[in-house]
């Protein structure tokens, strides 16, 4: 089968540490260009933009969106109006509606659209799904505390509108959320926490529920500056459940099952579902996670915080 010819649109950090060396070693693709304004490949020609990439004639089949969410649609449209197979980063958009048209211009041009989740393609997801499809689930608590400081230095667009703030990480837990539990998520009360100086919330608790009626309660936070969780607890009837390390590790009424950290399977397995996609002209955009940070915005109290400053 041939490989697929892929570039990479916005060379930053998750490009460098997991899309790079995740497309090195696929069998799958093969990596042809780099679209970035300021930042270049060693091994391949880069261009400033997409359009400049496409007016080269370089022979491409695909591309690989890792920008920020902002501006995101454009750069998607232009290469689905170009014939290319796109995966995009998560989250797939700065707004539910804008992927929406993504997913339908791409069906109309016959090209395979994939809105990528990295944490569902963690080692643990999986084994959890299949694990609470047999359960009795009576409550779920999801606990995502980070450092923005550690993680985020000097990224300025995730305090930018669309830029999500604390539902960049928080996006993630509900990825996750919304592919282990057995029903549909809705949302039924938020406090957003937003620094005085910011327009995006560093802080964030949710209350969800199911058609079961199931309390599901999240905490998201950025100021957590002792040990970082990425956590989600879920009570059953027959013993806890414990998905922790963002999706890699597993205990199961109180044994650990996985012990990931193998966190590096996560971009493997994404790319090898792209190529799935592309090899069979099909599109994988679920929507569920950037519908619920939507939701919050939607219906969410608002607190003002103290200020941040990095
Ligand atoms: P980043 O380090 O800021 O890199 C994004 C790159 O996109 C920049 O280096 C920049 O390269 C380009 N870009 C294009 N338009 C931009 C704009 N308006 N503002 C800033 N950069 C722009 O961000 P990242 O951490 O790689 O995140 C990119 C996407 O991946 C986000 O959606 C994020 O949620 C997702 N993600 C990140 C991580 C992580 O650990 N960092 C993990 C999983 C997913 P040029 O200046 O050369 O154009």
């Amino acid at each position: 089968m041939s490989t697929i010819r892929v570039a990479i649109v916005g060379l930053g950090k998750i490009a460098r540490d997991q899309h790079l060396p995740a497309i090195a070693r696929s069998e799958d693709f093969e990596l042809v260009a780099i679209a970035s304004r300021s930042a270049t490949a060693d091994a391949v020609p880069s261009f400033a933009t997409l359009e400049d990439l496409i007016g080269s004639g370089i022979a491409l089949d695909a591309v690989s969106l890792c920008t920020p969410p902002q501006g995101r649609h454009a750069i998607a449209r232009a290469a689905i109006d170009a014939g290319l197979h796109v995966m995009l980063e998560k989250p797939p958009g700065a707004s539910v509606s804008e992927v929406h048209d993504l997913a339908e211009a791409a069906k109309a041009r016959g090209v395979s659209l994939f809105a990528s989740w990295h944490t569902r393609a963690a080692p643990a997801i999986e084994p959890a799904r299949a694990l609470l499809a047999e359960r009795n689930i009576e409550s779920v608590k999801i606990v995502w505390r980070e450092d923005v400081r550690r993680w985020h230095p000097g990224q300025e667009w995730i305090w930018e509108p669309a830029g999500m703030g604390v539902f960049d990480p928080g996006i993630n837990a509900l990825s996750a959320a919304t592919r282990i539990l057995p029903r549909a998520l809705f949302l039924s009360d938020a406090l957003l926490s937003f620094p005085e100086n910011r327009v995006a919330p560093i802080a964030a608790r949710l209350s969800l529920s199911d058609a079961a009626g199931t309390p599901i309660d999240a905490d998201f936070d950025w100021r957590e500056t002792g040990p970082q969780s990425w956590d989600i607890h879920v009570a059953t009837k027959e013993g806890p459940v414990l998905l922790s390390k963002g999706g890699a590790a597993l205990q199961v009424n109180g044994e650990t099952v996985i012990d990931g950290g193998e966190i590096e399977v996560e971009y493997p397995n994404l790319y090898a579902r792209f190529a799935e996609l592309v090899r069979g002209r099909n599109s994988d955009v679920d929507l569920a996670p950037l519908r619920l940070v939507a939701d919050a915005f939607m219906l969410g109290r608002r607190e003002p915080v103290e200020a941040f400053f990095e």
